[in-house]
């Protein structure tokens, strides 16, 4: 069985986001670009399937500038067999990504598709969802664990108060959360290698796929700052505080 596992090259999760002046989203110039970090997640699962016989090929996919070739060759370092990058300078919605992915699907015919829960730019997470809907494939989304059967999966998912399980026919979407596993790096060796691993190149226009912008962004807005502490010296100045200043007693 194929596994296909899709990446995204997002702002790295350590850097202090700082906003555009004129609030039309975030900073990117100069801002260091790693992986998605549930998409290391996808890439560590998908590594640990082929490990353990389950899965025959790991191909990872990215949609994005050219840059986001650094992306795919982390993930190549990682393990993964092959690598496509759909190439747009567009800051691609999650609509268009999912038919894109569709499109690569149905061209790689994988039995498994990993996708991460959430990208931590757009923090939509909708791309798995779309894509399992647009191929008309079950979806197991929030996998905290995944086990392949014949021709089914059953999935461990994250849900409110606790974990529940579901089986799934395969092929299938699979969106990975927190929990599934802990991505392994990149060892100095596997990164050379993976300069010369196969990677291969397609436009959206490939699929047909528009990635004109559906959404307009009014404004971006830093978090409100919080508001300085101040010490009490005794209990009575305390609950006087909360009733008469806080309000909450
Ligand atoms: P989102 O729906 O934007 O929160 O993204 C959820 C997941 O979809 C990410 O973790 C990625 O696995 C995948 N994804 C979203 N955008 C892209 C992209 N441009 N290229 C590859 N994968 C993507």
């Amino acid at each position: 069985m194929k596994v296909l596992v899709t990446v995204k090259r997002v702002v790295d999760y350590n850097v202090k986001i700082r906003v555009k002046p004129d609030g039309t989203g975030v900073e990117l110039a100069n801002v260091k670009m790693s992986m998605n970090p549930f998409d290391e997640i996808s890439v560590e699962e998908a590594l640990r399937l082929k490990e353990a016989g389950k899965a025959s090929e790991v191909v990872v996919v990215s949609v994005g500038p050219a840059k986001a070739e650094e992306t795919l060759r982390t993930a190549l370092a990682m393990g993964a067999d092959r690598a496509i990058l759909v190439e747009t300078d567009d800051a691609v919605e999650p609509l268009a990504v999912a038919k894109i992915i569709k499109g690569v699907a149905e061209a790689e015919q994988p039995g498994l598709i990993i996708v991460g829960k959430q990208a931590i730019d757009d923090d939509s997470n909708q791309t798995g969802q779309m894509l399992s809907a647009l191929l008309g494939w079950a979806q197991g989304t929030f996998a905290s664990k995944i086990e392949i059967g014949d021709g089914k999966a059953a999935v461990t998912r994250e849900v409110d108060g606790g974990l529940q399980t579901i089986e799934i026919k395969l092929p299938a979407v699979v969106t990975t959360d927190l929990r599934l596993n802990e991505p392994r790096y990149a060892s100095l060796p596997n990164i050379m290698k993976a300069k010369k691993k196969p990677l291969d190149k397609k436009t959206p226009a490939d699929f047909g796929v528009d990635t004109a912008a559906r959404l307009k962004v009014l404004k971006t807005e830093e978090p409100g700052g919080r508001k300085a502490g101040i010490k009490v010296k005794t209990v009575a100045e305390l609950v006087d505080k909360l009733k008469n200043e806080a309000g909450v007693l």
